[in-house]
């Protein structure tokens, strides 16, 4: 074992203790890709599960330049400040190319990183999006074992982490501009059906008029939406992150979801169907890891990808070979 690795118990002990070293360590090595940390990262996170599971999931959602950095440090200054332990942890597919992660640069954020009741965790740069959607939810697990009671996701709005973190989390907050339009905010009509609510952000200065009207447009737009299976209607909002302008309002609102949804089950029938898709989203990665790891796999392929890349070799004839021996020899 490295130097730098504890025992599974060590890990697990630490984190239940709401030790903020461990915590980091174990998600560090939750994303190391090196297969004994992955069989260390296993254990650790079968002795957390039981212990987690206790927060409001929150996924916040927005293009770059909306003001997400702005309004989490505002918003999560007022979740701590009602007497919960926030954690903030970010998903970002832009970074594999920046080699950048949305919440990696020092100043943002700034007093919020500071408060020793809420943890921020930058986004693991470099991965796939598959792998680290998958770290991000076993990140969130061990937030919540660490006793953090909410949990912030954020992403970039772009388009394919949205449905990932929507796909863990309870609540789902869109953060959108007025005047910018749709198109050039590269909001999706997929991405707006996801949301629990929709806030027009900047509502400050000559910026507030036009906010104003953004918010009734959209609170028109979305009654042409289909009822949602939760039979909540998405609450159209607006607020500032900069002047701390509606927060209040909107954290209400994320308690009032929680409060109806617990009550007509949906809330728990939700975490029940995330399960389900983290158990296939598990195989899926198990089994896509196990394939390309294989040397026999990874020999094949390096002869075969000129002629695939050539046109002249079948793409489906090569890859139902190499699957086929690759269960062969799993046999
Ligand atoms: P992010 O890229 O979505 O994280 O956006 P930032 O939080 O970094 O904000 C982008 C820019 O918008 C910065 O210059 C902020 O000062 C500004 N900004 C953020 N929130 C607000 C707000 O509520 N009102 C106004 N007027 N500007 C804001």
């Amino acid at each position: 074992m490295k130097k730098s690795r504890f025992s599974p118990e060590t890990y697990i002990q630490g984190i239940l203790n709401g030790d903020r070293m461990l915590l980091s360590r174990a998600i560090t090595l939750v994303e190391s890709t090196l297969e004994e940390d992955q069989t260390l990262a296993g254990q650790v996170m079968e002795g957390i599960l039981p212990f987690s599971g206790n927060s409001i999931r929150i996924g916040i959602t927005g293009v770059p330049g909306v003001g997400k950095s702005t309004f989490i440090e505002k918003f999560g200054g007022l979740i701590v400040e009602s007497n919960h332990k926030l954690a903030v942890l970010a998903v970002d597919p832009s970074s594999q190319q920046s080699h950048g992660s949305i919440l990696g640069d020092k100043t943002r954020m700034e007093s919020l990183a500071s408060d020793k009741r809420a943890y921020i965790r930058p986004s693991p740069a470099g991965k796939a999006l598959g792998g680290l959607s998958a770290k991000t939810r076993e990140a969130m697990l061990l937030c919540e074992a660490a006793g953090f009671d909410v949990i912030l996701i954020e992403t970039v709005g772009v388009g394919q982490s949205e449905t990932a973190v929507r796909g863990m989390v309870d609540f789902f907050l869109l953060l959108m501009l007025a005047g910018a339009g749709d198109e050039l905010q590269g909001i999706k009509k997929g991405i707006i059906e996801m949301c629990d609510a929709l806030v027009i952000n900047k509502a400050d200065g000559s910026n507030l008029e036009a906010a104003k009207l953004a918010m009734r447009d959209y609170a028109n737009a979305l009654h042409l939406f289909q009822a949602k299976e939760s039979g909540w209607t998405p609450k159209v909002m607006t607020c500032s992150g900069l002047e701390g302008r509606g927060l209040a309002k909107i954290w209400n609102v994320v308690e009032e979801y929680r409060n109806v949804m617990q009550l007509n089950g949906f809330w728990q029938q939700n975490r029940q169907s995330q399960r389900i898709q983290w158990f296939d989203d598990h195989i899926r990665y198990l089994l896509e890891s196990k394939f390309y790891q294989n040397p026999g796999v990874k020999l094949r392929l390096s002869e075969v990808l000129p002629g695939v890349q050539s046109g002249n070799l079948s793409p489906i004839k090569q890859a139902e070979e190499l699957v086929q021996g690759f269960l062969n020899r799993a046999k």
